[in-house]
């Protein structure tokens, strides 16, 4: 039976005239303050304030939601999945280092706070759980399901993760034997030839078919309506795919992309199956996965439905770890020259990267996470010019799902002097990337109960390629024309302060002139 919903306490309320409540929504008039700057006529930059009134709506009512996973059976779809069984049921178990309760760290939403304010009385900072700011979804109160290529119950799914403690394991087991993946879309030219093995739970035909897409929607559909859901939320959390090839006439159009998957072209992915499926099934849909999903093609035609999509590459270990430290570096003024990021993993996805058109993909997804610091650096950096940056990923079968990650940054320091930073990250993958996947699908769906409008216009939603995800993602995938922003601390303070702007709060400032000015 579908869980019942936990209530989120309703911790704070918001003193404002600009702010309003009713039982089903949460109204606020909110001045976005920015700067525009010009180029005059000698060359100088004139920078001139300017203000822009929105009026935010929330919707309070927390649905019922589902989180439907593509690459259910694998290691972050089986680990996602008893850490929140686990989770539901408050589970304890035992380990060699003693006793342990689950939880959900490394969740930015169910694990972080942020400032609410300041004490009235004593001046102290008061923070309050990232999950209270607005009325968000609890990941206990998910119903899970998904596809996958392998039909391996979750359970035993779980065993060949091998990710799990086993005293945990045996306290969710009897839940997960009971799940068992739907079919699903296998093109094999897509993933690595050495994942040919487990494929034993796909649909028929292996190349595209609207006859894909109308079966992807229509299992969402009887997901919905078998767990009377509200919402469901689709993720990608399958095997890397090749990049598609980008064909004028084939995925350059929404009109262009659906005829090529009536036609059956070979360059329309398994994951693109999804995409469309979910678009035209409204249904927000994020890509964990480096590959090129969301061709021109996609994009568009989730503009042209007001559906949700994100993406791309889950942000996990070493690429976050690296848009932490180069925007501290670089912002510190030290010039970083070079990265040179060296992997290696044992679990299956290791596997499939071992092949060259997929490891190609992740290759590309780590690149250019600097792009935007460096650019935005001249005083360091001529126009052009770039820290070195190599990627290199190698499958190690006995580390399993133990993920090593070895970085080295070189840098420029005062006076020719130099700076070398060696870093050495090993930890379970999927324990990293599980609580992304919880935050991904929690803040997606917040921000279809978010609508804006400007002085003169109507209520809209965001636009549909929902940027506000890419703290937790590698590669952010933002509305076509616009920045792409790597730096983490950025993007974290563009989440808050938007969540902060809907019940009209100003953005978090760090000035604390009140600690200063006296
Ligand atoms: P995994 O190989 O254990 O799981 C992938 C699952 O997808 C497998 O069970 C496989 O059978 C299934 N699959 C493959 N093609 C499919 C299809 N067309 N439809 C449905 N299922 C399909 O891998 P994982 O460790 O769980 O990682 C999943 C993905 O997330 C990988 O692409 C990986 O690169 C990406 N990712 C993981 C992390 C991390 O930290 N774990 C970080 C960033 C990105």
């Amino acid at each position: 039976a579908p869980p019942a919903a936990s209530a989120t306490p309703a911790t704070f309320k918001v003193n404002s005239p600009n702010v309003t409540y009713t039982d089903s929504e949460i109204r606020s008039k909110y001045t976005y303050r920015t700067t525009s700057v010009e180029t005059d006529a000698s060359g100088n930059f004139v920078a001139t304030p300017k203000e822009t009134a929105y009026e935010f709506k929330v919707d309070r009512k927390v649905p019922k939601v589902g989180m439907m996973l593509v690459g259910w059976g694998g290691n972050n779809g089986t680990t996602v999945t008893a850490g929140i069984l686990a989770n539901r049921r408050n589970v304890g178990w035992e380990t060699k280092e003693g006793p342990r309760q689950s939880n959900y760290y490394g969740s930015v939403v169910m694990g972080s706070t942020l400032k609410l304010g300041t004490d009235a009385k004593t001046s102290k900072e008061v923070n309050i759980p990232f999950h209270n700011i607005l009325p968000m979804i609890h990941p206990n109160d998910l119903v899970i399901g998904g596809w996958d290529i392998s039909k391996m119950n979750l359970a035993d799914a779980m065993d060949r993760a091998q990710v799990l403690e086993p005293t945990l394991k045996a306290q969710v087991k009897k839940e997960m034997v009971e799940m068992v993946p739907l079919p699903s879309v296998y093109y094999p030219d897509f993933i690595a030839a050495n994942q040919e093995d487990r494929a034993d739970n796909v649909l028929e035909g292996s190349k595209a078919c609207m006859a894909h897409v109308e079966k992807i929607q229509t299992d969402i559909r009887e997901f919905k309506q078998k767990n009377g859901l509200d919402k469901v939320i689709v993720m990608w959390t399958a095997n890397t795919e090749r990049y598609a090839d980008l064909v004028p006439g084939v995925n350059d159009t929404a009109d262009n992309l659906l005829k090529a998957i009536e036609q059956g072209h070979e360059e329309v992915s398994p994951s693109t199956i999804f995409a469309v499926a979910c678009i035209r099934e409204a249904t927000p849909f994020i890509n964990g996965s480096p590959q090129n999903t969301f061709v021109p093609g996609a994009i568009e035609l989730a503009e042209r439905h007001n559906a949700f999509i994100g993406g791309d590459d889950f942000k996990s270990g070493q690429t976050k770890m690296k848009s932490a430290l180069v925007d501290f570096l670089i912002n510190a003024g030290i010039k970083l020259t070079s990265i040179a990021s060296y992997n290696h993993l044992g679990n299956n996805d290791g596997k499939n990267l071992s092949s060259q058109k997929q490891f190609r993909s992740k290759e590309i997804s780590k690149s250019n996470v600097v792009d935007d610091m460096v650019e935005a650096n001249s005083v360091l950096y001529k126009p052009g010019e770039h820290p070195d940056h190599c990627v290199v990923i190698k499958y190690m079968p006995s580390v399993a799902d133990n993920k090593r990650a070895l970085d080295e940054y070189y840098a420029e320091i005062f006076m020719g002097g130099h700076q070398i930073i060696s870093l050495f990250n090993i930890c379970e993958d999927s324990l990293l990337a599980s609580p992304l996947i919880i935050d991904l699908v929690i803040i997606a769906e917040m921000m279809t109960r978010i609508q804006w409008k400007a002085a003169d216009g109507d209520f809209k939603h965001f636009h549909s390629v929902l940027s506000v995800l890419s703290y937790m993602l590698k590669a952010p995938l933002t509305p076509p024309g616009t920045p792409v922003v790597n730096a983490l601390a950025k993007q974290r303070a563009a989440l808050t302060n938007i969540f902060r702007a809907c019940i009209g709060l100003e953005p978090e400032s760090d000035m604390t002139l009140e600690h200063k000015l006296f």
